[in-house]
C-alpha cells in the first residue's frame, strides 16, 4: 500500500515535512539520489571532527518554534559565528563593525566612525544593486577590501549585475559586536547535523531510502506515495520547459594537518587573486581539541548539469523564469520546498519554516 507521501530528497525540508507529517499519523517514504542524508548538511566523522561536506552550516533563528523543533533532536552549543577576513595578507573583523573600521581607520569609538564613513559613503537615493548600495553605506575602500573580491569571485559577475539582497543579510555595526547573525538563537548540533538529521528521521511512520534517483525510476517513486513532495531544482521537474535556471556551484578541496590549522572556524579570502572564497576549519565548530585537524578550501564553480546546484542566481532573469515555473507548480498537485523546489537563496531554519507550514497546509487540506 502506497505511503500518504513520498517526498524526493532527504535534505532540511524533505526531512521536517516528514517528521510534522509523521506525528501527525501519516505515513512517509523519503527518497535520496545520493548515498547519504540529510542534504547539503550532511557531516561526516573523521576522527571525532564533524566535517560540513558541503559548505559550513552554522545554525541560527530568531524564531523560538523553530529553535524548540531543532533541539528536540540535538543538543546544540553556544558557538557564536565571528567572521575573519584575509586581503593582501591582512587580517580583518568581519562582518563590517568598530573593531574593523579601527584597524582599517583608527578609530575606536561609534561617533568617530560615523564621522568617517559620513565622508566616504557615496549616497544613492535608490540603490538598484549590491554595489549601489554598499557604496551608500561604507564607501569604496571597505568595498574593495570586503565585498569587491569575494562577491565576483562567488557569484561570477560583476556586483553591479546583483541584487543587493545577497548581501543586506550580513549586518554592518558601529558597535565591538562582531558577531554574523543578529538572531536571537544560534549554535552547531554537538555530534554533527547528519545525527540530527537520522533523529529526525527516527520515527515509526518514516521510510527511508537512499541511492534512489527520482529521474531514473518516475514510476516507481510516484507509486510509493499518494502526494509526491518534490525539493529538487524545479526547472528540471518540470523537464526545462521554460528553460534552464541558473545556479552556482562550488568545489572542495578538503586537506588534514596537525594540530590547528588558523585558529578560526571560518576565514573569508577577499582578494580577487585567491581562487578560493574561504578556507572551513571544522573542529572550531564544536571547540574540538583534537591533535589533528581537517580543512576545506572552498572554489565557487560555473554551474552545469555534472555539478552539484549550491546557490539559486536570483537576479531578474532568472526571477522572471521563476515565476512562471511557480505558476506551473501551483496548479500541479506536487508540494514543492526547499532552496532547489522554490529557487531560493535560503537559510537553514527558514527551510524548516518552510517545511513546517507546508506540512501543516497540506495536512489541513487532506
Ligand atoms: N560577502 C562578501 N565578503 C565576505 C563574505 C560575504 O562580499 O567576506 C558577500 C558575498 O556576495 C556573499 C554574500 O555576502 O555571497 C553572503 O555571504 P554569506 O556569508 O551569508 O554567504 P553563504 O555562507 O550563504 O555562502
Amino acid at each position: 500500500m502506497p505511503a500518504d507521501y513520498v517526498i524526493v530528497g532527504a535534505g532540511l525540508f524533505g526531512v521536517t515535512f516528514a517528521r510534522n507529517v509523521a506525528e501527525q499519523g501519516r505515513t512517509v517514504v523519503l527518497v535520496d539520489k545520493r548515498s547519504h542524508i540529510g542534504g547539503n548538511c550532511y557531516t561526516e566523522d573523521r576522527g571525532g571532527i564533524h566535517v560540513h561536506m558541503y559548505g559550513p552550516h552554522i545554525f541560527h533563528t530568531d524564531d523560538p518554534d523553530i529553535w524548540e523543533f531543532v533541539q528536540r533532536f540535538a543538543k546544540f552549543n553556544h558557538y557564536r559565528h565571528r567572521g575573519c577576513v584575509h586581503y593582501k595578507g591582512r587580517i580583518f573583523s568581519f562582518p563590517i563593525n568598530l573593531h574593523t573600521l579601527h584597524q582599517l581607520w583608527g578609530v575606536t569609538t561609534p561617533a568617530e566612525a560615523e564621522h568617517k564613513l559620513a565622508e566616504v559613503r557615496i549616497p544613492c537615493a535608490n540603490p538598484r544593486n549590491l554595489e549601489q548600495w554598499i557604496l551608500s553605506q561604507v564607501g569604496r575602500e571597505l568595498y574593495e577590501i570586503f565585498i569587491h573580491g569575494y562577491t565576483s569571485k562567488q557569484w561570477n559577475c560583476d556586483p553591479k549585475e546583483l541584487p543587493s539582497s545577497i548581501i543586506r543579510r550580513i549586518p554592518i555595526r558601529l558597535t565591538y559586536d562582531d558577531r554574523y547573525f543578529n538572531d536571537r538563537f544560534q549554535g552547531i548540533p554537538i555530534g554533527g547535523y547528519t545525527a540530527l538529521i537520522m533523529n529526525m528521521l527516527d520515527h515509526p511512520n518514516i521510510r527511508f531510502e537512499t541511492d534512489v534517483d527520482y529521474f531514473e525510476n518516475q514510476r516507481e517513486v510516484k507509486s510509493l506515495g499518494q502526494t509526491l513532495v518534490y525539493t529538487g531544482k524545479v526547472d528540471e521537474f518540470f523537464d526545462y520547459r521554460y528553460g534552464r535556471l541558473e545556479y552556482r556551484s562550488l568545489r572542495f578541496e578538503q586537506e588534514e594537518h596537525a594540530g590547528d590549522y588558523q585558529g578560526v572556524s571560518i576565514a573569508n579570502y577577499t582578494d580577487p587573486e585567491v581562487p578560493h572564497t574561504r578556507i572551513t576549519e571544522h573542529k572550531h565548530f564544536e571547540f574540538g581539541n583534537q591533535s589533528h585537524t581537517v580543512i576545506t578550501r572552498e572554489f565557487p564553480e560555473q554551474y552545469d548539469e555534472t555539478k552539484t546546484p549550491y546557490y539559486p542566481i536570483r537576479d531578474e532573469a532568472n526571477s522572471k523564469v521563476y515565476d512562471r515555473y511557480r505558476m506551473l507548480a501551483q496548479t500541479s498537485n506536487v508540494i514543492f520546498g526547499g532552496r532547489l523546489g522554490t529557487y531560493q537563496y535560503f537559510d537553514m531554519h527558514q527551510v524548516i519554516a518552510q517545511a513546517l507550514v507546508a506540512s501543516n497546509k497540506a495536512r489541513l487540506a487532506a
